[in-house]
């Protein structure tokens, strides 16, 4: 089942203690196709400038992405920065610049109108609302992050009584509803409209909220975490890339999609930009599936056997 996506391309600059990298491909539509597609076909509705060239297009058709709904337009392409404490739990935003973006109307097409999956990536919620109105899909989930937040919040909760699901980080939950607990924030988020909400928690993993029940993953424990920009995205792309593969919605297709969220996500932060998440297997993929359930399981592997 085909998977549209709305959100950022982008180029970012961005610093860990690890080290730093220089205008990499990123961007919210980015992280979440790349990573959906080692599960199902994905099309990206975007927007990038005169100066994005052929090697990150390459990479996305690589992946069978497609991107015929990448609009290039006269500008440069959008571009972010930002920097990671030691712990890589808080990130400060040190520049946005919209370029592109700023004028940017998704470009759809006659076959995009009801897709049966749609992610609204990082963007302008406006943008997000108009799309899905149009897109009209059975399925929808968005992202949202602090600039939306703090600059459109009103837009952005006006985009939760239309769409389906929230996948969104633990502190922007927390902001968007105005609480100091994520438990209560869940709650407020929900009554919103939302149908379900995914907290994601970084290295702590991510909780579902859904039909008045609770579910949580925990962080694939990575050894070495170099980078944790589009990790959220990562999650998302393989949470949703799950649910395109199988077509179903349930309660627990919702909960395995989870684990592949969590696992897709570990995968990006094993280095900087696409680096890791790029060059995957379905072997790498399913590997970690199973460990990841191994973990969460309260019988030990030796009792199963
Ligand atoms: P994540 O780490 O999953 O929250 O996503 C990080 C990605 O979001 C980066 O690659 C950025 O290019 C992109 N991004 C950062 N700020 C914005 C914004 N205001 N709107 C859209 N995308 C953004």
């Amino acid at each position: 089942m085909s998977l549209l996506v709305v959100g950022s391309v982008a180029f970012d600059t961005v610093k860990t203690p690890y080290g730093q990298a220089e205008e990499v491909l990123g961007g919210s539509a980015t992280y979440f196709s790349v990573a959906a597609s080692y599960l199902t076909k994905v099309r990206m509705v975007a927007v990038v400038g005169k100066d994005f060239g052929d090697a990150p297009m390459k990479l996305l058709k690589l992946r069978g992405i497609d991107v015929s709904g990448i609009e290039v337009a006269a500008g440069k392409t959008f571009r972010w920065s930002g920097e990671y404490s030691d712990d890589l739990n808080d990130r400060t935003t040190h520049a946005t610049h919209l370029n592109v973006f700023e004028t940017f109307s998704p470009n759809l097409e006659e076959k995009d109108i009801g897709s049966r999956f749609l992610f609204l990536g990082n963007i302008d919620p406006d943008l997000q609302r108009q799309v899905l109105t149009k897109v009209k899909p059975a399925f929808s989930a968005c992202d949202t992050m602090n600039f939306w937040i703090e600059g459109k919040g009103d837009g952005v909760k006006r985009l939760l009584g239309s769409v389906d699901g929230l996948i969104i980080n633990d502190s922007e939950a927390r902001l968007l509803a105005g609480e100091i607990n994520t438990v209560a924030a869940a709650r407020r988020l929900l009554d919103l409209g939302l149908k379900f909400l995914v907290v994601k928690r970084g290295e702590y993993g991510a909780a579902l909220f859904h039909g008045g029940h609770y579910f949580a993953v925990p962080a694939y424990p990575v050894a070495r975490p170099v980078d944790p920009t589009g990790a959220g995205d990562s999650f998302a792309g393989g949470f949703m890339g799950y649910l395109a593969r199988e077509g179903r919605t349930t309660d627990t297709h919702l909960r395995q999609a989870m684990v592949y969220g969590s696992v897709l996500a570990s995968f990006c932060v094993e280095d900087f930009s696409l680096k890791r998440l790029a060059a995957l297997t379905a072997r790498d993929i399913e590997g970690r599936v199973r460990e990841l359930r191994d973990f969460v399981s309260i019988r030990g592997p030796r009792q199963r056997e």
